[in-house]
């Protein structure tokens, strides 16, 4: 895998040297006509596999009748995605953005609006976004340093750890955020005990608890939310990624059961509910089902009988003895696309549709680029 320069794209990135043309469920096509089984799917967003017919048609459908109209009005498409959300929620409303680090800005907004309180507890090794103040909160020294000084206020407990965050919690703490499983941070899945201690803080200290399910939601972990294979409700929680199948979109979802915060004129985004892409995340939400569900599980099942896994349902995370770049790449090469998360894990997040058969293609390349 060579690394390419395309010299007008501002380098932020380490890419490779490959140009995706066309997608087909778990499979990508190279402009050369090479195929590759993808088990990044755009990093954990392409949940139906590329080209699903559902959010294809629905988009397409919305895109010959309404592009865009603002949130100085009603649109049916976000007003229908938000139902959605909050009947799979147990009751919420959502705000709706155009990423992760978006949603993760709201969140941080509402608790501090909804206390009154300036302060936000997070975890070492977690990753909320790269807007700052998502950035604050993003327990990884090396991505916040070049950028400070940021939030202040912002106090970092280990992951797992109860007395540690019982000691970061305090009168000032606004937000608790948690990932169930953080993903960028090298796929490292919250203990059910450590979840529950955070939900009693947040009560006890009357802060806010929100669930970044940005990486963890719309099914990835075999339940439609994470949290509910804990069953702690958070007070909000964000989305993302998988929620249009790679279409731009972000949520906060506030639970009813949350102290209110937002207000009229208190936060806002031009393209945020937009039509097109809240009818394609409204057929993403009908079509994760039971069977879809089911398939998450087995299939993560068929992955951890073949390799030392970590993780939840298709987030899963595989040590690696050498650089986890150096598999990435290896992988590449034998055609398979998976991504690394930290130096020393290869994280493993192919579409929920995967197929038994597909997932014993990536165990068998894995298999030869482990020995
Ligand atoms: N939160 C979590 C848990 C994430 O995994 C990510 C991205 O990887 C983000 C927030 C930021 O999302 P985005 O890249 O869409 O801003």
């Amino acid at each position: 895998m060579t690394i390419a320069a395309h010299t007008s794209v501002l380098a932020t990135y380490v890419r490779a040297d490959v140009t995706f043309v066309e997608g087909d469920g778990s499979w990508l096509t190279a402009a050369d006509g090479t195929r590759y089984l993808d088990f990044a799917a755009g990093i954990a967003v392409v949940g139906l596999g590329h080209g699903h017919q559902a959010p294809l048609a629905a988009a397409h459908e919305q895109l010959d009748r309404l592009w865009h109209v603002s949130n100085l009005y009603w649109s049916e498409p976000m007003s229908r995605l938000a139902d959605l959300l909050s009947r799979r929620f147990g009751g919420a409303q959502t705000f709706f953005c155009n990423s992760g680090a978006e949603a993760v800005e709201a969140a941080i907004k509402h608790a501090r609006k909804a206390t009154g309180r300036p302060g936000i507890v997070a975890l070492e090794g977690s990753f909320h976004g790269r807007t700052l103040g998502a950035l604050s909160a993003t327990g990884q020294p090396a991505k916040r340093v070049a950028f400070e000084p940021l939030l202040p206020g912002v106090a970092f407990a280990e992951l797992n750890d109860a007395a540690s965050l019982e000691a970061a919690v305090g009168p000032d703490t606004a937000l608790i955020l948690i990932e169930p499983v953080q993903g960028e941070g090298g796929v490292n899945p919250a203990t059910p005990g450590f979840l529950a201690a955070a939900a009693e803080l947040a009560a006890e200290h009357g802060a806010l608890l929100c669930f970044d399910e940005v990486q963890t939601g719309v099914g990835r972990t075999g339940t439609f939310f994470a949290f509910e294979q804990l069953g702690i409700q958070p007070d909000l929680l964000t989305l993302a990624k998988g929620l249009a199948n790679g279409l731009p979109i972000g949520a906060l979802l506030v639970g009813d059961h949350a102290p209110t915060g937002l207000e009229p004129g208190d936060h806002a985004s031009t393209f945020g509910g937009n039509p097109v892409v809240c009818a394609a995340a409204c057929a993403v939400v009908e079509a994760v089902d039971e069977d879809l569900l089911a398939n998450v599980r087995a299939r993560s099942e068929q992955l951890a009988e073949a390799l030392p896994v970590r993780g939840a349902g298709l987030l899963l995370g595989v040590e690696t003895e050498s650089p986890a770049a150096e598999i990435v790449a290896a992988c590449f090469e034998a055609g398979l696309l998976v991504t690394s998360a930290g130096p020393t894990t290869l994280r493993l997040t192919p579409p929920l549709t995967v197929s038994p058969d597909e997932v014993a293609q990536a165990i068998s390349i894995l298999q030869e680029v482990f020995r």
